[in-house]
């Protein structure tokens, strides 16, 4: 009980002093980081650091990005009740349960079936059972369920991939950090009617895409 109820303090705190204070606007956006308890996303041995203002690791190499890296994403992203969103690089499934507390019907792709398979025990057993997961390489995006309103690449990639472009829907979004390992700049690619318009956000960090049309394996030592 007392555990919960600081939990719930440091995300009000975090909502205040990592989002709100550096320009995350979206209520929606601020309202589903008071409701997903970030502490449950992250391996019991970082659970007290779950609030801090920066990514921590969930094994297999791999993290959980920044909260105020995730929210401006997902602001980017421009996701609104009932939007089909492709969550690329589910990871922990914090961004996934961040998309269905916003009323999204979500549709994650990881590459690593152990992560996947945390992420679907988490997300179950915090009640969000709606979200569809898949182990698969997601720069191939997922064809199925296509076009997407919005389309969320968790991972650095030294281009846009192709098909997850080609499965936007007329308007929809996708946002991906471009460049090279440790520095990349967020992209917003938004779909109009004769083509795309790309825009450059901030500068970010993030572990690398690897598939098909990205890194075709992990860039630095493997
Ligand atoms: N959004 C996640 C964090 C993502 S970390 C969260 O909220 O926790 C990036 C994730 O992308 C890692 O889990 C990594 O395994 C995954 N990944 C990398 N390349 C991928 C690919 N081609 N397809 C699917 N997942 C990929």
């Amino acid at each position: 009980m007392k555990r919960s109820a600081s939990y719930g303090r440091q995300r009000r705190d975090m909502v205040e002093k990592q989002l709100r204070t550096r320009g995350i606007r979206d209520d929606r956006v601020l309202e589903a980081f008071l409701e997903v308890p970030r502490h449950r996303f992250v391996p019991e041995k970082w659970i007290e650091r779950a609030y801090d203002d920066g990514p921590l690791p969930i094994g297999h190499d791999q993290t959980v990005s920044q909260p105020y890296m995730v929210a401006a994403m997902i602001e980017a992203a421009r996701v609104f009740p009932g939007n089909r969103v492709l969550d690329i690089g589910t990871g922990s499934g914090y961004q996934a349960a961040l998309l269905a507390a916003m009323k999204a019907q979500v549709f994650s792709v990881e590459r690593i079936p152990e992560l996947a398979g945390q992420a679907a025990n988490r997300l179950a057993g915090l009640g969000y059972r709606e979200v569809r997961l898949r182990v698969a390489d997601g720069t191939l995006g997922w064809e199925e369920y296509a076009p997407f309103e919005s389309i969320i690449v968790g991972a650095a990639s030294p281009r846009i991939p192709e098909p997850p472009l080609q499965q936007l829907s007329e308007s929809g979004r996708l946002v991906i950090p471009l460049g090279r390992d440790y520095s990349q700049v967020l992209h917003i690619v938004t779909r109009t009617g004769d083509g795309y318009r790309t825009d450059r956000a901030e500068r970010c960090v993030f572990v690398p895409l690897i598939g098909k049309f990205a890194w075709k394996r992990k860039p630095a030592a493997d």
